[in-house]
């Protein structure tokens, strides 16, 4: 199936008198006959559900769907897109680890990395997305596990050469982790240039609504574990609470995604409820139709602040002569996502007005819905950083962060000229 229809079909496969649509297994627990049937689950010799921490059928469907949408071989939901990435690391580094990622961030991922990670005891050496080959490998240690970054970054919007990216990784040992949530799998598909993992929020355009926060991990299967064996024990040596259990060679490419279920969400516990998962599964629905307007919308939208006289500055990849348009050409041909930024002229008190005099676009910490909404960063997402954390994550004062809905383009045309004739 292509992306589209699998958008709409995939993931749910009904049998006979089974229901059309995926049903919400909201259900804690499952049951079994035996005594023994429930022990080979424990002992990961079986697979099934007993307990919904570890797996949930809807889950398990929405999750199927989101692999396939990225061309993975497994994938899992988890409750959040910061507990997505935080899993993806935690899976292969633990304390004394390192890993290395692109400064240009999501907020709250800046936060896990630069301060609630380096409390575990991993670190993070932050470069520059656009930092040549040479300079990205010499952020490498011996104890570096992962190289991660963003797509296309919130709010930055810087576009990430994954091919330069993967690259690096795999010459140093180590798997590329792409933050996919902006692009979507159906405008940017990172596994085809070389990203071993993929991490979504899918709180953003997947869902689509606002209604659900949620997260995914999808694994391309491609990341050989046994070649770096030292690098990995946790998937190449045994597990104690497993019964000495070694993921490499028992699960093959499903191991990286058996051992985040079966040890990072059984002891840690960030799973997506069933009834998220539910919304997502119809908010996936429709993601091709949206992602379509979305960028359409952002288009005209940046087009017409790029002429307006009282905008400094416009940051949209699909915009010719953005810094990233070629890069945005190469891995999203199709378009990017409907977010862009602008800044006006006057500066940080200009923007602050501005978003204040707009009428239906509205001023909300989320991004990425069908709505159109607007945000300030530095005064609300990232106000807790100091003025050069702003800079290196690729935020200036007056940013204004706009997330292009997919309502009709001039009603949103018309809410910007009259904000900002006042
Ligand atoms: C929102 C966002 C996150 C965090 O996701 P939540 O679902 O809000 O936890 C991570 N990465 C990117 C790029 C995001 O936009």
């Amino acid at each position: 199936m292509r992306k589209q229809t699998i958008c709409v079909q995939g993931g749910w496969e009904p049998r006979k008198g089974e229901p059309r649509v995926v049903p919400i297994y909201q259900s804690t627990t499952f049951k079994y006959e035996t005594s023994e049937q429930m022990a080979d689950l424990f002992d990961l010799k079986a697979s099934g559900y007993f307990y919904t921490r570890l797996q949930n059928p809807t889950n398990d469907a929405v999750a199927a769907k989101i692999c396939a949408l990225e061309g993975g071989v497994a994938a899992m939901l988890t409750s959040s897109g910061q507990a997505a990435n935080f899993y993806a690391l935690l899976n292969i580094c633990s304390a004394g680890d390192h890993f290395v990622s692109s400064s240009s961030l999501y907020g709250g991922t800046y936060n896990l990395f630069a301060v609630t990670m380096k409390k575990l005891g991993i670190e993070v050496t932050f470069i520059d997305v656009d930092a040549s080959e040479e300079d990205i490998a010499k952020a490498f240690r011996p104890n570096t596990k992962a190289l991660f970054g963003e797509a296309i970054a919130n709010p930055a919007m810087t576009v990430l050469d994954i091919e330069k990216f993967a690259r690096v990784a795999h010459s140093q040992g180590v798997p590329l982790i792409v933050d996919n949530t902006f692009p979507t799998p159906l405008n940017c598909s990172p596994f085809e240039w070389g990203a071993d993992i993929v991490t979504h929020s899918t709180s953003k355009y997947m869902d689509g609504h606002a209604t659900a926060v949620g997260g995914a991990i999808v694994d391309s299967g491609n990341f050989d574990w046994m070649k770096y064996g030292d690098k990995f024990p946790g998937l190449t040596t045994p597990d104690d609470s497993y019964h000495g259990l070694v993921y490499a060679e028992t699960f093959g490419k499903g191991a990286y995604i058996t051992k985040a279920t079966a040890q990072l969400m059984r002891d840690l516990g960030s799973i997506q409820s069933p009834q998220n998962a539910f919304l997502l599964n119809i908010g996936l629905e429709t993601l091709h139709l949206r992602m379509e307007r979305h960028c359409s919308n952002a288009l005209k939208v940046a087009q017409f602040l790029k002429d307006h006289p009282r905008v400094a500055w416009v940051r949209y990849p699909a915009l010719k002569g953005d810094k990233y348009y070629d890069l945005a050409q190469k891995y999203m041909p199709r378009g990017t996502c409907g977010v862009l930024t602008f800044g006006l002229k006057g500066g940080r008190d200009e923007s602050i007005g501005f978003i204040d005099s707009l009428k239906f676009v509205s001023i909300v910490t989320h991004v990425a819905d069908a709505r159109s909404s607007v945000l300030h960063p530095a005064s609300h997402t990232h106000r807790q950083l100091t003025d050069q954390q702003l800079a290196q994550a690729g935020v200036a004062p007056d940013l204004i962060r706009l997330s292009v809905g997919i309502e009709d383009a001039d009603d949103i045309l018309d809410d910007l000229r009259q904000a900002l004739s006042r």
